[in-house]
């Protein structure tokens, strides 16, 4: 089968590999469509967490179960599914503490395009397809569904992370698709004001229709400044970081009151420390707790999360600026995700 590959830090390119075979509880599974994350770009062109030699990229997507193993219960060949970018082994001590997310070691929980072949194959396999697959409602079209394995639930997350409760003001450092998915979960969580710091214009415009109250651009000088003068020296309570570098923690430690949490889901892809700016982390005492996380994934939050599009509580759809069709496109998508044009927001490839 094909696949599109990284070869290399900094390489990509299109490989042959044998189909995968499932073991007894796993699921191959055809894509039906797939999107390139800013991950994949962290992860090839920065070379962030090491080198990977001929790895098949992605881990956005929808597809068809094509074949089971003898041990799985609940999909068949033929069933429509969402597959979380995350697919924890669920059989571990990990797991028994919490943290999915790293079930057998730090991130290991993150298998596709980290430390397996990645949705970009003809095929894939998912392990444990029981706990990490989840049935796609028909209703739900397949570019507002590949933004539930990896989108929603990490910029969720972020917003989950920063521990946002009813009537917080919440900043949201950066506004790409994961932030954007930051402001609506914050909306949904009970936010009062949501500031959303971006700068390009069509995010800008779906931050405002996903909850955000005022538009900070980070391009027109110092955010904790604009910040401060907008919330009369006070700050807000709760900080999301989905975009940015190791420079923002210093940001949003100045910019947040006492008592306060700060969520990211940005993956640092560049430097070697984040800096914490001693004196208005209170000296050490300030109460400001930083949080850092990957997505949850498995069945069960995907299955939540089709339920908040199915029901029409949020609509992931707003995200998707380019779409193409058939498989050879994938590299056209990845690419954009490369390059950030002024109008891209997510690109997705439908390969149905
Ligand atoms: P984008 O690159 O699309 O968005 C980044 C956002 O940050 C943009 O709004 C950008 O502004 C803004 N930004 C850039 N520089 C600054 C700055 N100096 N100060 C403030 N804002 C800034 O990324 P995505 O939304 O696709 O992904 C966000 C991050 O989440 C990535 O690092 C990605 O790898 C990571 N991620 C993490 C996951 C996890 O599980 N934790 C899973 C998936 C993704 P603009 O473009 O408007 O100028
Ligand atoms: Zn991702």
């Amino acid at each position: 089968m094909k696949g599109f590959a990284m070869l290399s830090i900094g390489k990509v390119g299109w490989i042959e590999k044998e189909k995968p075979a499932p073991g007894p509880f796993d699921a191959i599974v055809r894509p039906l469509a797939v999107a390139p994350c800013t991950s994949d770009i962290h992860t090839v062109f920065e070379g962030a967490i090491g080198e990977r030699h001929n790895m098949i990229l992605g881990h956005e997507a929808v597809g068809e179960v094509v074949e089971v193993g003898s041990e799985v219960k609940d999909f068949k060949p033929g069933d429509r599914v969402v597959v979380p970018a995350i697919t924890p082994d669920w059989r571990t001590s990990e797991v028994q503490r919490g943290y999915h997310q790293h079930s057998g070691g730090m991130l290991a929980g993150w298998k596709f395009s980290n430390v397996k072949d990645g949705v970009f194959g003809e095929f894939f396999h998912v392990n444990d397809a029981d706990m990490n697959l989840a049935h796609l409602p028909k209703e739900i079209p397949l570019e507002a569904a590949v933004m539930i394995p990896d989108m929603m639930t990490t910029g969720f997350h972020g917003a989950e992370l920063a521990n946002i409760k009813l009537g917080d003001t919440v900043c949201v450092i950066g506004i790409g698709p994961v932030g954007l998915m930051s402001v609506a979960g914050a909306n949904h969580l009970g936010a009062g004001r949501i500031f959303a710091v971006g700068s390009r214009k069509h995010c800008c415009d779906i931050a405002l229709e996903y909850g955000a109250t005022d538009i900070i651009n980070y391009k027109n000088g110092d955010i904790v400044e604009q910040i401060l003068k907008a919330t009369d020296g006070k700050g807000v309570d709760k900080v999301v970081i989905a975009g940015g570098d190791v420079h923002t923690f210093a940001q949003a430690v100045k910019m947040i009151k006492p008592g306060s949490d700060i969520g990211n889901v940005n993956y640092l892809g560049e430097g070697d420390n984040i800096d914490i700016p001693r004196s208005e982390w209170g000296v050490g005492m300030g109460h400001k707790h930083i949080h850092g996380g990957l997505c949850p994934g498995g069945r069960l939050r995907m299955e939540r999360l089709i339920d908040l599009v199915f029901y029409k509580r949020v609509d992931p759809s707003k995200l998707v600026t380019h779409v193409f069709r058939g498989f050879d496109n994938i590299e056209k998508a990845f690419m954009l995700m490369k390059d950030k044009p002024k109008d891209l927001i997510k690109p997705v490839v439908i390969l149905a």
